[in-house]
């Protein structure tokens, strides 16, 4: 069964796109298949897994509005996994989204079509709770929110958590909160560790224990068109979401377990 993350925060800049393009690269050095789907139309995931967003002749509109097949717009990457690419076009699926009937379902009806592919789709939000957000919310099993350890952090997070409450309620109910991922984190800012205790404080279960540090070479690297695993793999930023794509599938692994002694059980 594939594995649908939306990696989702209204709020802008908190490492939503750097942790798709760098997961992404992480799960598919495991080995795992991976799609990503850009679902923003800034195209910052696009550019940062080396394609040009003014050069695709598809892509996530064409999916999405046009319901083209996903082989004639998805496209490999250098780096082992694949993305369904977005620039600027996308802005208009969002209004054409909503005269539809079954507006908040068309990514999750089109992608149950082709979802044996992949064992990880990972969907890049952009900084909204608009259509489009709520269109990888239903077609997502969990969510995954990046947030940045500073002043404003917490701003925000419970409008979110409640469409997400909402969504799993009337439309979705498979979706689970997977984790609050602690991003750009500076151990030597006290502010930092005061929003990482109160994190941990508040939602003991939902906290990565991967944080990520603030590091340049993640910065870096989206302007060479990669993934820090590729543009220098002994950093920090890399080793980091490493170790999360290694926390994610542990916790995947102990989901099966828990829902396995039934089965153990019979066969003994
Ligand atoms: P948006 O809301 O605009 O889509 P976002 O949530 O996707 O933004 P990113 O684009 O991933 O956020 O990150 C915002 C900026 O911070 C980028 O310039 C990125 O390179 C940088 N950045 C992200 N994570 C880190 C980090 N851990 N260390 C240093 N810089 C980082
Ligand atoms: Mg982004």
């Amino acid at each position: 069964m594939v594995e649908i993350v939306a990696i989702t925060n209204q709020k802008g800049g908190v490492g939503k796109t750097t942790t798709s393009v760098n997961l992404a690269a992480s799960l598919a050095a495991t080995h795992k298949r991976v799609l990503m789907i850009d679902l923003d139309p800034q195209g910052n995931a696009t550019m940062g897994s080396g394609i040009n967003k003014m050069q695709i002749s598809n892509s996530v509109y064409d999916f999405l509005v046009e319901e083209q097949e996903l082989t004639s717009v998805v496209q490999d990457t250098e780096y082992g996994y694949q993305v369904m690419p977005a620039n600027g076009d996308l802005t208009a699926a969002e209004v054409k989204l909503l005269e539809e009937i079954g507006r908040e379902q068309k990514l999750q009806r089109l992608l149950a079509q082709c979802d044996d592919n992949f064992d990880y789709i990972l969907i890049d939000c952009p900084p909204s709770l608009n259509m489009l957000t709520v269109n990888a919310l239903t077609a997502a099993n969990s969510v995954v929110i990046p947030i940045q350890c500073e002043y404003y952090a917490l701003e925000g997070l419970a409008a979110l958590l409640t469409t997400v409450e909402k969504i799993k309620q009337f439309v979705n109910p498979k979706l689970r909160v997977e984790g609050l991922l602690r991003t750009m984190f500076d151990p030597r800012n006290s502010l930092s560790n005061e929003v990482s205790k109160h994190l941990l404080g508040r939602f003991p279960e939902w906290v990565f224990r991967t944080v990520i540090p603030r590091n340049v070479r993640l910065a870096e690297a989206p302007s060479h068109g990669m993934p820090v695993l590729h543009y220098d793999k002994r950093s920090r930023g890399a080793v980091a979401y490493l170790a999360l794509a290694g926390e994610l599938l542990r916790r995947e692994e102990q989901r099966k377990a828990a829902m396995a002694p039934v089965a153990l059980e019979e066969s003994e």
